[in-house]
């Protein structure tokens, strides 16, 4: 299978489903990465510019992939945190999944509650509809008419903060590790996803001492296990599946089931 990532900044999809990912290519899948900033506005020191983070937060992204066995890193260059233009983000994204023609792809939930960050719901939702868009030939016809083909990718899988219960979880315990390693790649973002993701607050730093990177060790780990818990796994990431139809997501009765009092069907677990 050819699978597209598309995420807003160099972290999302490594914090999100790193294990995932690096089980996806050992099982010899093949990723692309599609990185829509280039992570500019991520720091709350005062000390670099943005510029200076954005080509750190790159290259830190490309190591990260390299971990995973991500072959190849792109960037789509739109500004971080601004509110990017939607209609120029769906453009490109459905221009990336023609270019790519994958068979699956992974982005962050739009629908989550209290999900903040406008590049996380713009980017999701871009995402979603590149995946259930593409396929029609009367959309963005120079794209067609430059020779790109119609596409139809066959499912997008939601990760992060998400709008409902899981329908799916992966076991991640044998890559636990390689999501690690590739997470500690981030240092220009270690402190923020510190107070974010950590238990046990000690005061803020900017650097990625030895001191964060071990926390950062642990939180990554709590979560895996907490995730895991109610499928019975060690550790685990935790996705919302949708199957993809053009113009729609092929979802109606699971949708519909649960609100006719029907039973929510067992998510699906990947062991
Ligand atoms: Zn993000």
């Amino acid at each position: 299978m050819k699978i597209l990532a598309i995420f807003p900044h160099p972290d999302d999809s490594h914090l999100n489903a790193g294990g995932t990912l690096a089980r996806w290519i050992t099982e010899g899948h093949c990723v692309v990465s599609v990185c829509c900033t280039a992570g500019g506005l991520g720091t709350l020191s005062g000390e670099i510019s943005s510029a200076q983070l954005a080509a750190q937060r790159t290259a830190e992204l490309r190591a990260a992939d390299a971990v995973l066995g991500i072959a190849v890193t792109e960037m789509l260059g739109f500004p971080d945190g601004e509110g990017m233009d939607f209609s120029s983000l769906r453009r490109e994204l459905v221009r990336c999944v023609r270019r790519h023609a994958p068979d699956r792809v992974l982005t962050l939930d739009p629908w989550a509650r209290y999900e903040i960050h406008p590049d996380h719901t713009l980017v999701g939702r871009a995402a979603a509809e590149a995946a259930t868009f593409a396929c029609f030939p009367l959309l963005y016809p120079d794209q067609i008419a430059e020779g790109l083909s119609p596409c139809q990718p066959s499912e997008i899988w939601f990760m992060g903060q998400l709008g409902d219960t899981p329908n799916t979880f992966v076991n991640i315990e044998p890559w636990l590790n390689q999501k690690t390693e590739a997470l500690l790649h981030f240092e220009a973002t270690l402190a923020t996803l510190d107070v974010l993701m950590s238990t046990s607050k000690s005061p803020r730093s900017f650097v990625a001492t030895e001191e964060l990177k071990q926390r950062t060790r642990h939180w990554i780990s709590e979560l895996a296990c907490r995730t895991g818990k109610s499928a019975g796994l060690n550790a685990a990431e935790a996705f919302i599946v949708q199957r993809c139809a053009p113009g729609h997501f092929d979802n109606y009765w699971e949708q519909q089931g649960p609100r006719l009092g029907e039973e929510r069907p067992a998510p699906r677990i990947i062991r």
